[in-house]
């Protein structure tokens, strides 16, 4: 029996996502290009609850295009994504191109939290307004109650200190604290982080790693887009490599890092050691 496509499937209540297993992040087949440049090929990936998937690769291989197309700041030409039961986009039968539906759209961003590489801190807010703004703004919560929550993260965090400085006060690691509460403040399902750690040293690097695995722990599914092995391999639970476009080797940390079956995973670790 061939397995019915996801969008073929009855859809599900909000309340039975879990309940029925769906992915947290749903990518089948998406295709993106600039210009005739073909940048992601039929890239197909999943991130379930609890899970830490990391996407690597060389430079140039698409990896920010991915996650920006993941956070919807920008739109793949064909293929389907899904966050939970909300189905973001998918091609139209016969159609090679995708379609977006803005409803779906505008739920499936109360659903994930990204935290950029340069932080994209408001300058000019203090970091509690920061941390407050989008869980009041967009989510339209009530600002006592997002104002206990944005502090009890800065605690969590250990930035509570800094609440009422304004970014370019603090460090990187500490700006970096700010945008991870910022986006948990939304209380999203999923969070996505573009290059991690590469600004951190490596006591940091060592609290993002706990970090990670507690809110994988809680139940959040983590997408981490990197170019750091070591840090991939020690995080994540699956890690899939990207090459031009393509995934091209999927699975374990030990699998895809230590035992690569394709050449050029081969090639590229052993140029990165
Ligand atoms: P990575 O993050 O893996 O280094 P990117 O997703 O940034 O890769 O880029 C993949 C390819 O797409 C590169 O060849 C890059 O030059 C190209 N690219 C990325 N963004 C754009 C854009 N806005 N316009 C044209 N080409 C782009
Ligand atoms: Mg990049």
């Amino acid at each position: 029996m061939t397995k019915p496509k996801l969008r073929e499937m009855p859809r599900p209540d909000i309340s039975l996502t879990s309940a029925l297993g769906l992915p947290a992040v749903y990518v089948k087949d998406a295709r993106k290009s600039f210009g005739d440049k073909e940048v992601l090929r039929d890239v197909s990936l999943q991130i379930g609850r609890g899970e830490v998937v990391s996407l690597i690769g060389p430079s140039g291989a698409g990896k920010s295009t991915m996650l920006r197309c993941l956070a919807l700041l920008d739109t793949f030409d064909s293929g389907e994504l899904a966050y939970g039961n909300v189905r973001v986009c998918a091609n139209e039968p016969g159609s090679e191109k995708t379609t977006y539906d803005k409803a779906a759209m505008r739920q499936a961003r109360m659903r994930f939290g990204i935290v950029f590489q340069n932080y994209n801190l408001f300058p000019h807010y203090t970091v509690l307004k920061n941390v407050m703004d989008a869980p009041i703004v967009v989510q339209r919560r009530d600002p006592k109650e997002v104002e206990e929550q944005a502090r009890t993260l800065l605690e969590q965090l250990d930035i509570a200190d800094h609440a009422d400085k304004v970014p370019d006060q603090l460090s990187g690691g500490q700006q970096q604290r700010v945008a991870i509460a910022r986006a948990l403040c939304m209380n999203p399902q999923v969070i996505f982080f573009d290059e991690a750690t590469s600004a951190l040293d490596p006591k940091l690097t060592q609290d993002m790693h706990r970090l990670i695995r507690r809110l994988a722990k809680d139940g959040m599914a983590v997408g981490i887009v990197t170019h750091e092995m070591g840090f991939a391999r020690e995080v994540s639970d699956r890690i899939a490599f990207l090459f031009d476009g393509q995934i091209v080797e999927e699975g374990t940390p030990e699998e895809v890092l230590v035992h690569p079956t394709d050449e050029r995973t081969k090639r590229f670790l052993a140029n990165a050691e």
